[in-house]
This record gives structure tokens, sequence and C-alpha cells, in this order.
């Protein structure tokens, strides 16, 4: 029996990987436990457009998010080549971005360049901007594969929802809090805040690139179109402090009209789904120890890692792997739960 017990509250993308990279770095060590309201299809993390792309992210915390982005850059590469490429719907995808302004954090992709004349007039009002190549995941196929990965490895689920950490508290040597927009409530955390994002999921297979087009003077409605390995999805909004998950009728004409007047060929695909979902913003992400929990009155040490706004897939591995290195900083002065 491992001597020591870590739970990770949360099953969105954020929750799984941190679950499993436990799993991985520690793994005779430690019994993993998750405990989480919803599990896929029903997190946030599923009607993600699973695209690479730091967005909506704080400049301040560059260093991180490059250092996170380019892991999971990396990690998503690695899983396109493997054998398991398809059944996660990992994917090259290349594309264009039309901007006024250069994309920021895409050194990592491939082949960034300027758009050439030719390139501009894809856009029906020639906007210039830039093309690259990056990955992509079909997160509704990798979320089930990464809790198939965590059940295999002896990791036991919990389905509930709780009102506090400290419930968890005397049953484990750590506590890991992946709640995304969760940790509003469950922490008290003003500091977080929704970013209420709309889109269409239609079958459009022709769709094969890429578009992004950026209006920097409004930057709540960014149209793009993102070819994942089964559906396009189509967006969208980014409204800021916006707790409504019902599809709204004026979003869903802004977002159709803008998309097909980028590319008219969508009139004609069939709409699968539409559907809402609240990013978790923060100031800052958050990955951590607690400094108030950090296991010296006999609590659970607690680790956060939420807060990842519009870029959860982008940072998901780089963040994972960080949770777990910081789980197993706390365990190096835990007492062994195996009784309990
Ligand atoms: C429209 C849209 C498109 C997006 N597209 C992209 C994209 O292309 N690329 C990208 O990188 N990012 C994208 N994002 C952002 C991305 O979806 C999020 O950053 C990511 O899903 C956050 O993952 P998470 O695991 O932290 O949170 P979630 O997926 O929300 O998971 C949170 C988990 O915590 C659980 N939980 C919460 N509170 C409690 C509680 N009190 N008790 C028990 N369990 C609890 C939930 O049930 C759930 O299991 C998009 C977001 C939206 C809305």
């Amino acid at each position: 029996m491992p001597p020591y017990k870590v739970c990770v509250v949360g099953a969105g993308v954020s929750g799984l990987a941190t679950a499993v990279s436990i799993q991985q770095k520690l793994s005779s060590k430690v019994t993993v436990t998750i405990v989480a309201e919803k599990y896929t299809p029903e997190t946030t993390s599923d009607g993600s457009g699973g695209f690479w792309g730091p967005h909506l992210v704080n400049p301040e915390q560059a260093d991180d998010i490059n250092k996170w982005g380019n892991e999971t850059f990396n990690y998503i590469f690695d899983l396109f080549r493997s054998e398991n490429g398809g059944e996660v719907g990992a994917q090259l995808v290349s594309g264009y971005c039309f901007s006024d302004s250069a994309i920021q954090f895409v050194d990592k992709c491939f082949g960034v360049r300027e758009l050439t004349k030719e390139e501009t007039a894809i856009h029906p009002d020639n906007r210039k901007g830039q093309t690259f190549t990056t990955v992509m995941i079909d997160v509704k196929a990798y979320l089930p594969w990464l809790m198939k990965k965590f059940q295999s490895n002896g990791g036991i689920v919990q389905k509930r929802k709780i009102s506090s950490l400290d419930e968890l508290s005397p049953y484990y040597n750590v506590v890991v809090n992946c709640t995304g927009i969760g940790s509003y409530d469950l922490l008290g955390d003003h500091n977080l805040r929704p970013v209420r994002g709309q889109v269409f999921r239609v079958r459009a297979p022709w769709i094969k690139h890429f578009y992004v087009d950026i209006e920097d003077s409004n930057p709540e409605n960014e149209i793009y179109i993102l070819p994942g390995a089964r559906e396009v999805v189509l967006g969208g909004t980014s409204q800021v402090g916006d707790w409504n998950t019902q599809v709204d009728s004026g979003d869903r004409d802004m977002i159709w009209n803008g998309c097909c007047k980028l590319l008219p060929s969508l009139k004609k695909a069939e709409i699968l789904e539409e559907w809402v979902g609240l990013r978790p913003q923060r100031t800052l992400i958050r990955v951590e120890i607690d400094k108030e929990q950090t296991g010296k009155d006999g609590k659970a040490v607690i680790v956060h890692n939420y807060g990842h706004g519009g870029s959860g897939v982008t940072l998901h591995w780089g963040c994972a792997q960080e949770a777990a290195r910081l789980v197993e900083h706390a365990l190096q002065n835990a007492v062994p739960k195996s009784n309990l």
C-alpha cells in the first residue's frame, strides 16, 4: 500500500493532467483520488477549442506562460507523433491570424511569419496578420483517454461537490485544487472572474486551416474558426465578468455572420452544437503551495493549479508538471496516511 494520499479536486483538463502527472512522478509512493462535481463531457474543458495559443494571458507572467506553454506544445506534438495521436485527436494545424499587431507568445510555433499580399486577400477586408503552424487536441477525446490512464494506474474517482477544501484535509497529505472557475466560491477568490465564451460546433470537413480575426478595438468579439479532428469550432465571445451560461441569440448572430463573412462556405455547414463556457480568468495564473496551508498544523498541504483563463489547454501539461513537483516537495516532511 503506498504510504501517502493525495487528492486532486477537479476533473477538467487541469485536474486530470495533474492527477496523471502525480502518478507518473511519485508512482509507488502515493494513492491519488480525484474528487469532482462534474466529469467529461460536462466540464468547461470539454467545450474548449483545444487550440494551442496563449489567449487572454497577463504579460507580467510571461516567463511562466512561455515555460508552461512550451512544455505543453512539446507534449501535444509528441502525442501527435505517437501511436495515440488519432485517439486523442492531436494534430498539427496551420492557419492565419488577422491582426494589426503581432501575435504574442507564438514563438514556439513553426514557421511564424507575416502574411504575404496574396494571403491577406483571404480576408474579405484584406487584413494583414501572421501565419504559423501550431498543435491542437480534441479535448472531448483526450479527457476520457487521461481518465483511462488515471484509473489503470490505480487512481480512485469520487463524484461530489465540496464546499471547502477543509472537508478533505483530514484524509490526505496533499490536496491539489484544480477547480477552475469553481475556486471563486470554493476559496472566495474574487481575483478570479468568468470570461464568457459562446461557440458553435459544425461539421465542415473541407476546412483544413485555422482562421482567427482579432479586432484590437473590440477584443470581446473575436472571430475564430478552428478545425479539430472531428468538428470545426466557430467562435466566439470573451465577455469579462459575465456568468450567463445560456446561449445568447445576439452572440449567435455575431459569431455566425462573422465566420460566414470570413469563409462563406460555412453557410452550408451542419450545426452540431451551440455551447457556452466560462473561462477561469485570474490576474495571475495560480500554481503554488498555499502559503496558509503548508501542512505545519497537521492538516493537508494545499497546492493550487487554477485560473488559466483562455489558455487552460495551452498550458495544462506544463502546469500539471509544476503542480506534481510541488506535491513531491510537500511530501518530503509528510507523515504517511496509509492506514486511514
Ligand atoms: C468557448 C471557449 C473556448 C476555449 N478554447 C480554448 C482553446 O482553444 N485553447 C485553450 O488553451 N483554452 C481554451 N479555453 C479555455 C479552457 O477551456 C479553460 O482554461 C480550461 O478548460 C480550464 O480547465 P480547468 O480544468 O482548470 O477547469 P474546468 O474544465 O472548469 O474543470 C473544473 C473541475 O473542477 C470541478 N469543481 C469545481 N468546483 C468544485 C467543487 N466545489 N467541488 C468539486 N468539484 C468542483 C468541476 O466539476 C470540474 O471537474 C476555452 C474556453 C472557452 C469557454
